[in-house]
């Protein structure tokens, strides 16, 4: 099956002719208690399925996408709509945007927990991979709030993960977290390192790496579970990139701060046992980010055993060094103020990243903290002028 052999067809879920290519949402109605809910869509629409021949549809078999249209979400749909692939996406929109979806995409909004949902989503679409992207992702959120984490990221991940099983589908892929290894005994730390998380993020994370992992066991799920450094940048053709309002993530406050959208900002912690005392990060531009589930989902297809991979470069920065390389970049001197430490933040967390390079022959592009940084704030003018 090549790119070549995707071709338009007519099926309930295809647009009519003349109509316009837009983003679906589904309106989820309820029927009764526990009556199946009905997956209505409320527009129709244009998608690209798999055809045997040029004109015959034969199966969907799509990707399902959940918090496709977040920040990181997003960039892997779009990228997997330029590979020729059908996609699907599950995302409750409470921190992600329609607008960031792809046109002929399908969004369908609701919960990774609603098991009939997401059950029936499965069957609907024939989804034979799952690219799990939703979660609450804030550390310091987590540490306040952490049976709000457990439920959105764990209990929620759960019955994903039943529903996949049941459902049939062959490959997940799973977002984890560099939280999960808190304050590494050694940098740079590897998949096999001791996971120790130190904030109720890291601890909803490893929990839904557990359950993955035992399911694949009992039922035979492939997976790679990667587990994301810090995560910056933007598409290089900015389609789409970080628009969450209110972010707390480094590079994102610095851009906004160099863009005048903040009069200033604090760096928390200056007393850490590093260089500079500031903490240290591995920084990694999210179009390599989304390249290494792509790599995972080929590697999946092509009978490749479960794994779980770090994400990162190697290499870490200091928040002191971020901030210059703003600065820098944007030529813009603002201000910034010295704060006390932030809850749950290690010192210091850089990837072992030659796991996912020879397992997946995953080759980062924009390993360069001057390239992400450029990309991050492109995305945020452009931004700018989208909420303008
Ligand atoms: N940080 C900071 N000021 C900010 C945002 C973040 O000093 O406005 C620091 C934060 O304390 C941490 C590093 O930057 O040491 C990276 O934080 P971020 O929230 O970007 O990612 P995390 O590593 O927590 O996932």
């Amino acid at each position: 099956m090549t790119v070549s052999d995707f071709a338009h067809a007519v099926t309930p879920w295809v647009r009519p002719r003349g109509q316009r290519a837009r983003t679906v949402a589904y309106e989820i109605k309820r029927h009764g208690a526990g009556a199946l809910p009905t997956l209505q869509p409320n527009v129709l629409f244009n998608t690209r399925v798999r055809t045997t021949s040029n004109s015959a549809p034969a199966s969907l078999m799509s990707v399902l996408v959940t918090g496709g249209a977040g920040y990181i979400g997003s960039h892997m749909v779009h990228a997997l709509v330029d590979s020729g692939e059908s996609v699907v996406v599950l995302d409750n929109l409470s921190t992600g945007f329609k607008w960031a979806i792809p046109r002929g995409v399908a969004l369908v909004i609701g919960e990774t927990g609603d098991e009939a949902l997401v059950s029936r989503l499965i069957a609907e679409r024939e989804v034979s991979a799952i690219i799990h992207f939703a979660a609450s992702i804030v550390v310091p959120d987590s540490v306040s709030d952490p049976l709000g984490y457990y439920r959105n990221n764990t209990v929620n991940s759960r019955a994903l993960i039943e529903c996949a099983v049941r459902g049939g589908v062959r490959q997940f892929i799973f977002s984890s977290t560099a939280a999960v290894y808190g304050n590494p005994a050694k940098v740079p730390v590897s998949e096999d390192d001791a996971v120790t998380p130190m904030s109720p993020y890291g601890s909803s994370k490893l929990m839904t790496e557990i359950m993955l992992r035992d399911a694949g066991v009992a039922h035979g799920i492939d997976y790679v579970i990667l587990r994301y450094f810090n995560v910056a940048g933007a598409d290089p053709k900015l389609r789409t990139g970080q628009s969450t309002k209110g972010a707390t993530h480094l590079i994102k406050v610095a851009v906004e701060t160099a863009l005048g959208k903040r009069a200033k900002m604090d760096v928390f912690g200056t007393d850490y046992p590093t260089p500079d005392g500031t903490c240290i990060r591995d920084y990694i531009h999210v179009a390599d980010l989304v390249r290494a589930h792509s790599d995972a989902l080929t590697y999946l297809r092509a009978g490749g055993r479960s794994a779980t991979l770090n994400c990162g470069y190697g290499h870490g920065f200091s928040v002191l060094e971020v901030i210059d390389t703003v600065k820098r970049i944007s030529g813009v001197d603002f201000r910034v103020d010295r704060a006390g430490r932030r809850a749950g933040d290690p010192a210091q967390i850089v990837a072992q990243s030659d796991r996912a390079r020879e397992l997946l022959g995953w080759q980062p592009q924009f390993d360069d903290l001057a390239t992400i940084v450029t990309h991050a704030l492109a995305w945020e003018r452009k931004l700018g002028t989208l909420q303008n």
